[in-house]
This record gives structure tokens, C-alpha cells and sequence, in this order.
């Protein structure tokens, strides 16, 4: 009997020897015949150690090279063809099967065939560039000699509009320069031009070069037939020229901080998933907010002639045109999605004054709204969570109605007494310099200053992570009270009859040497504990004698 033949198809990866799988070299090993363009067998000529024909062909004879290794395999020989990096992915698996197939091959009666994995040009590059890939991505290809440029066209567009992060595979040749032009003009009209843009080239390979740009500026670089080029989506940030796109979209964000993302026991909870399909009704439970049109600095490099499907250009267009002068302008816009997140903030009356207006108590009920919530905190603030794509437009009409706005999380809240409706206003201006220099500053852990404006302290001050009480025109200070547990103590009184005009330098010391050197999460009371001296206040200890089993919350 004749002996079987069998086709391989190999992806040998991106170029080096490290990064080809074991089962690609054993098919490598095995085959009687390695069919391939010039330059990839060459690049894989080293590993073949026995003699076997090889066949390397131009890089336009893909069918012949297709069909020579159905006819080789089909006399009984072993034949791998070999593309760079997956032979799947713009490689020669698909035309091996359409060969196959025309000649009426199934699995059953024809020649084996084994597809081999190799790590495709998306996966090194991203690889070479950070984590560029971690969301939604996808490949295209700027080749259009197979495909029609409009089709193509329709793709970058339409994973441009779905926020994709897109690797653009054969960005462009000597005779196809223009496609990776119009491929930025389109991407223009949906990301930001300052999205991050990660060019490789020969990708683990002896010439290899990076090069981290932007959407704006990428066509000032290299770029050539043996780049890829992966385009950020909306959220892909740069880090020590690092290309990372996070997991998901951040969910949550609050005043003073951009974004920040959710806390390992905040994840997968209902309300942090407003976008989430309702799983009782099918329905998502608050849509994309409409997108916006975003006013972005003019961007030089787009000279193109192609057809302007943009309203916009077509109208400078018409101005140039009518005027016969370059139209002044020096923006340009594109569509700028905006994904709805939850917006966390606490608002009060003011650092002493503790009564709404009535026209205060409307503006919140108005921009909460339905979807938002209100929640009234131990530390005389009323919380509000508000799902927005426009987070400025509800801190400025809370603004206008004499709000105090605080940010949420791990920041400093100043709570002070109500001074007796203002009468012992002494303390006064000390509570609010303290508000404006360090309220909302971002902490290793969240942190309660008390302020108390006489010696009654009856807003209980001494129970706070810092407690400053005014008497006879001095302030007494305490520090590293256990605010909440069952072993909850006060603070420890460290100083008396602090000059006003030190007590807020007091206060910002004692911040700065907190937030510089406390461990992540690590309150007040457990670092005053830890290193026993805050800015020359020394720790007493005063821990209960008795041992006292923690309970976590709910037990
Ligand atoms: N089958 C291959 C793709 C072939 S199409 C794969 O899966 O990777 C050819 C395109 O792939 C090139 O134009 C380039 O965009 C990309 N490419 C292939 N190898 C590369 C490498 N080592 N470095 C960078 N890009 C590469």
C-alpha cells in the first residue's frame, strides 16, 4: 500500500525560534516537503536538521503554492506549508482547504490534514507594547488586493464606532501608502487623536522596533510591511511607554479623581453593572448616553484627497473653496462616545452650617433624578450615587446653590460641630482653611478629622481618626481614635493650647507624613500603633487589657 501522505499547515509564530510551538517543529521535522514563501523558510531553515525538499515561492504564488502541497501530499508525501505567525490568520489554512475542497476532499476519504497554532502578529506585538489587547479587539487587514477598499473601509469604521481596539495587519507596501491614511482619517471621526498607538515592526525578529505614538502622529513614523499597528480604544492609557487597555471600563468615579476603579469587594455587584443586561428582564438596565461632539486640536497630519464623508470637512471644504483662502479654524471634531458611569460624591451645607434651603433640597432631587441615589453618612454628608455621562454639569448646579462637594473613598472629610449656629465663630475660619487646603485629599485609607468649635466637643471629636477642639482661643488636638469596632477607643489628647496660627501647618504635617508613609489601607490609630511617633506626638499605649474577637460586619 501506498504510504499516507499528510498536509501540515504551520504557524511558525512571529519569527524567533522560542516563540514556534513544540508541535510545529516535530511537523517541521517530519515533513518530506516545506513549502513557503522565501523569506519565512529561510527564517525557519535552521531548525530542519534532515534533508527534505524545499519548495520557497514569491510571495504572490500562495494558490500554487497551495495546490503543489495538495499534489505532493496526495502522492504519499508528508508536506507542511508554512505561514508566519498563525496560518490561520491572513496565512495559508484557508487556501489549503479551498484547494482541498475544489478537488472534493473530506475528512473521511482525503489526505490528513493538521492545522498547527502559532502565536499570530496581534498577540507578539501587543506583547512587545504592554497589554494593549486586553478588552474587545479585533484584526484588519489594509490589504486590498483580495478584499475591496469600501468593505474595508466599512470595518475600520464600524470597530472604530464599537470602541474596539483594532490591530491593523499590512498597514502598508510601496505601492499601497494611501489606505493607512484613510484609515487614520476614519478613525479620527471616532477616537481621540491623542489615543495611543503601538507600532512594531519585525516583530521578534533581528530588526525589531517599537514605537508607542498616537492616533495623530503615527503616520510620522515608519510604517511598512512588516508593521503592525495596534489603535487603542477609549480607555488604553500610557504607562513608562507602556501600552495597557484595562479589562473593562472603569464603573465608578468621583470628584478629584479621573477614574478609579472598583475595590476587589465592590466588583460584580448589581449597582456597580448599571450597563449590564437585567438578567429577570433582558433589558440593559440605563443605555449609552447619545454621543457627543467634542471640539479636539486640528490635526495636522491628515492631508488627504479622498472623498470628505464628513460634514464637517465638507463644509471647510466649501469655505475654502468660496473664499479661495484657508478657513480659520483650529479645531476639528470627531464623535466622542461617552460610556454612562456611576458618579460618587457627598455634598453638605458647608463645613459649620449644617441647614439646607429649600432650594438646595429641589437641585438634589433634580440632578439625582430617578436613576441616582441619596444617602445621609455618619459624617453629615449626604452621599449621591449618579448614574452620568457629564459629571460637570451636576457639580456645577449643585455649585450654584452653595453646596460643599467632597469626593468619596479613601479621602480626607473634615466634620465639624455647627459652632453653636455660628455664635462661638472663633474657631470658624480654622475649620474652613483646614476644608479648603485638605478636604478630599486622597489617603491610604479614609480618615474623619473632628472639629469641635468649644471644650463640650459635643459633635464628639475625640472619636474621630483626628480630633481639634477650640477652647479659650487654642486648640487641643487628638490622634488615633479606632473610630468603629468593638474595640473603638478615642484618640489620645497629644497636644494642648496649639497656637491658631500653627494648627492647620499641625494638621498638613501630620497629613503629609501619613500619606507618605502608611501602608495601603492602613488607618490612622494602626500607623500612630506602628511607628509611635507623628511629627514628634508619641503614641501611648492605651489598648483594652481584655481580648476582644474581632466580628466582621453583618455578624
Ligand atoms: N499569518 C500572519 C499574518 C500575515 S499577514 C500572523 O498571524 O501574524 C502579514 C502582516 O502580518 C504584516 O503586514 C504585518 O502587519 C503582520 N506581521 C507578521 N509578522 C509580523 C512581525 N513579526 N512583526 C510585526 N508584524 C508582523
Amino acid at each position: 500500500m501506498a504510504k499516507q501522505g499528510k498536509l501540515y499547515v504551520v504557524g511558525f509564530g512571529p519569527g524567533d525560534f522560542k516563540h514556534i510551538t513544540t508541535r510545529a517543529v516535530e511537523a517541521l521535522q517530519e515533513s518530506d516537503f516545506i513549502i513557503g514563501y522565501k523569506t519565512y523558510v529561510e527564517l525557519i531553515q535552521d531548525l530542519i536538521t534532515n534533508e527534505k525538499t524545499i519548495i520557497s515561492t514569491g510571495m504572490t504564488e500562495e494558490v500554487s503554492r497551495a495546490q503543489e502541497a495538495v499534489r505532493q501530499a496526495e502522492t504519499g508525501k508528508i508536506v507542511a506549508v508554512i505561514s508566519s505567525g498563525d496560518s490561520g490568520v491572513y496565512g495559508m489554512a484557508g487556501l489549503v482547504y479551498e484547494v482541498l475542497i475544489e478537488k472534493g476532499w473530506t475528512e473521511a476519504t482525503g489526505v490528513p490534514i493538521e492545522i498547527i497554532p502559532g502565536i499570530s502578529a496581534i498577540n507578539s506585538c501587543a506583547s512587545l507594547l504592554g497589554a494593549p489587547i486586553m478588552h474587545d479587539s479585533c484584526t484588519i487587514s489594509l490589504s486590498d488586493h483580495l478584499t475591496p477598499w469600501n468593505l474595508i473601509a466599512k470595518r475600520i469604521e464600524a470597530a472604530a464606532m464599537a470602541d474596539f481596539v483594532i490591530a491593523l495587519y499590512n498597514p502598508r507596501s510601496g505601492r499601497r501608502t494611501r489606505q493607512i491614511v484613510e484609515a487614520q482619517r476614519i478613525l479620527l471621526q471616532y477616537r481621540s487623536p491623542d489615543t495611543p498607538v503601538g507600532l512594531v515592526k519585525s516583530a521578534y525578529r533581528d530588526r525589531q522596533q517599537i514605537t508607542i505614538t498616537n492616533l495623530s502622529e503615527m503616520l510620522e513614523n515608519d510604517i511598512g510591511m512588516l508593521t503592525t499597528v495596534i489603535i487603542g480604544n477609549s480607555s488604553t492609557f500610557l504607562y513608562d511607554n507602556k501600552m495597557i487597555t484595562p479589562r473593562g471600563y472603569q464603573r465608578k468615579y468621583t470628584l478629584h479623581a479621573d477614574k478609579q476603579t472598583l475595590k476587589p469587594h465592590q466588583r460584580l455587584k448589581e449597582e456597580a453593572e448599571p450597563w449590564a443586561m437585567d438578567q429577570k428582564t433582558g433589558v440593559q438596565r440605563i443605555q449609552s448616553s447619545v454621543a457627543v461632539v467634542e471640539k479636539v486640536p486640528k490635526v495636522e497630519s491628515i492631508k488627504t484627497e479622498l472623498p470628505k464623508v464628513n460634514s464637517y470637512e465638507m463644509a471647510l471644504e466649501a469655505l475654502r473653496r468660496v473664499t479661495g483662502k484657508q478657513p480659520e479654524t483650529t479645531t476639528t471634531q470627531y464623535i466622542h462616545q461617552d460610556f454612562e458611569e456611576i458618579f460618587e460624591l457627598a455634598v453638605s451645607p458647608g463645613v459649620a452650617n449644617k441647614k439646607f434651603t429649600p432650594e438646595q433640597m429641589m437641585t438634589l432631587a433634580m440632578v439625582v433624578g430617578e436613576k441616582g441615589t441619596m444617602e445621609y453618612t455618619p459624617n453629615h454628608q449626604i452621599l449621591l450615587k449618579i448614574p452620568t455621562s457629564n459629571p460637570d454639569e451636576i457639580t456645577s448646579k449643585l455649585q450654584n446653590v452653595g453646596f460643599l462637594l467632597s469626593p468619596v473613598g479613601d479621602v480626607l472629610t473634615l466634620k465639624a460641630c455647627d459652632f453653636c449656629d455660628g455664635e462661638k465663630t472663633g474657631g470658624i475660619p480654622y475649620a474652613e482653611e483646614i476644608q479648603e487646603k485638605l478636604g478630599g485629599m486622597q489617603l491610604p485609607k479614609e480618615l474623619t478629622i473632628g472639629f469641635n468649635g468649644c471644650g463640650m466637643a459635643c459633635y464628639k471629636a475625640v472619636n474621630e481618626d483626628i480630633g481639634i477642639i477650640y477652647r479659650k482661643g487654642k486648640f487641643d488636638l487628638f490622634l488615633g481614635a479606632k473610630p468603629v469596632g468593638r474595640t473603638a477607643h478615642p484618640g489620645q489628647p497629644v497636644a494642648e493650647g496649639i497656637e491658631p496660627d500653627k494648627i492647620v501647618e499641625v494638621i498638613s504635617n501630620i497629613m503629609k507624613e501619613y500619606k507618605e508613609n502608611a501602608h495601603p489601607n492602613e488607618r490612622l490609630f494602626k500607623y500612630f500603633k506602628r511607628v509611635k511617633n507623628i511629627q514628634g506626638y508619641i503614641y501611648q499605649d492605651i489598648a483594652p487589657k481584655i481580648k476582644i474577637e474581632p466580628a466582621p460586619c453583618g455578624d
